[in-house]
């Protein structure tokens, strides 16, 4: 019930009395008044005046299950949401919940990692109160082989829902990365079990620097937050709700089709090396290439200098910029 409460005092401009509350809910007036100590405890501003009931002043920038679903506009990603102050990836805690019974489209998010997961066993760096980690399990009736596309579904959602929020001119570094003003703002990483002809579980995890001021020696010239990027703070629960709706439907998009033919136009537009040279850095082989969009599947199609056309599968690949990052 704190949750439906807090959506109803967030959508509503004026006062609403307890009795409004009680009537809705069906509770006591006892209950009501619970719910909005607990509330008040948690970092809401609440004003209580007699005969008109309560109003919310200011809300905290928490990751917390009550502050994501008061604004979440979804119908299946998150509905389902836990929240930790602290764990060590939330990429685990949804592996957990895959191996045992979480549903489709559970949510894990926390407040800080301790041991925030990057791809190829790198670390994420992941201080607490100003970002966002959160993981999404899903049970996707697919071949296995498709699984990666979806790397590239949450890349899109990820970017459409980080510039509807914050207005930040974030842009994809194909195949999980999103950046801005040339640095990284957002990493994705995707981890799976499958058996040989089905999926049991794909989890997706995405770190998205938010109102960090400054970054460990090291990340400086590499990573950048929102709040850089775009001169002010931001809610982060705003933002997951942006990124959970655009996933939504992204994710019925690329299920209907079977790929990324739906999506492809939307991700080529925010695609950073778009029509750049870059350099394709596979396992045991490097090279320079012009990048000219993705596939249907998601492959980068890149154009070597003799003008033959290469597809570059997303597993083990990183891509640079000739001259940085991007
Ligand atoms: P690359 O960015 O080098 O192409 P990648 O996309 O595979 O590789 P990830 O595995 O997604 O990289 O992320 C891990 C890397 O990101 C780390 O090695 C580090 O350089 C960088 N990094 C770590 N923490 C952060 C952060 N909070 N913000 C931005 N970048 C970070």
């Amino acid at each position: 019930m704190k949750n439906e409460i807090l959506a109803v005092l967030k959508n509503s401009r004026d006062y609403i009395s307890g009795q409004q509350l009680c009537d809705k809910f069906r509770v006591s007036r006892t209950a009501v008044w619970k719910v909005m100590e607990q509330l008040k405890e948690e970092g809401y501003e609440i004003e209580a005046v007699r005969n008109r009931g309560y109003r919310l002043k200011s809300c905290p920038d928490v990751i917390s299950e009550a502050e994501i679903l008061s604004v979440l506009q979804t119908e299946w990603a998150g509905r389902r949401t836990v929240c930790y102050k602290e764990t060590d990836s939330t990429n685990n805690r949804a592996r957990d919940a895959g191996e045992k019974d979480g549903v489709h489209g559970m949510l894990f998010a926390a407040e800080r990692q301790s041991a925030g997961k990057g791809r190829r066993g790198r670390a994420w760096d992941s201080p607490g109160g100003s970002s966002i980690y959160m993981s999404i399990l899903l049970r996707p009736d697919i071949r296995p082989a498709k699984a990666p596309m979806l790397t590239l579904v949450m890349g899109l959602s990820a970017a459409e829902g980080i510039k509807e929020t914050t207005g930040v001119d974030a842009k994809i570094k194909w195949p999980n990365d999103i950046v801005a003003d040339g640095k990284k703002i957002c990493g994705i990483l995707t981890e799976m079990v499958t058996e040989i002809e089905y999926i049991n579980y794909v989890v997706i995890g995405v770190g998205i620097n938010v109102n960090q001021e400054s970054f460990p020696e090291g990340l400086e010239g590499k990573a950048t937050s929102l709040r850089i990027a775009g001169g002010r703070t931001f809610g982060r629960a705003e933002i997951i709700a942006a990124v959970l709706k655009a996933f939504e439907k992204n994710y019925e998009l690329f299920l209907e089709a079977g790929d990324l033919s739906q999506l492809r136009a939307r991700y080529d537009r925010l695609l950073v090396n778009l029509g750049r040279d870059v350099r394709v850095l596979e396992p045991g082989n490097e090279y320079e290439a012009r990048a000219k969009g993705i596939s249907d599947e998601g492959e980068l199609i890149v154009t070597l200098s003799d003008g033959k056309e290469r597809h570059v599968f997303s597993g083990e690949v990183s891509v640079r910029g000739i001259y940085g990052y991007v």
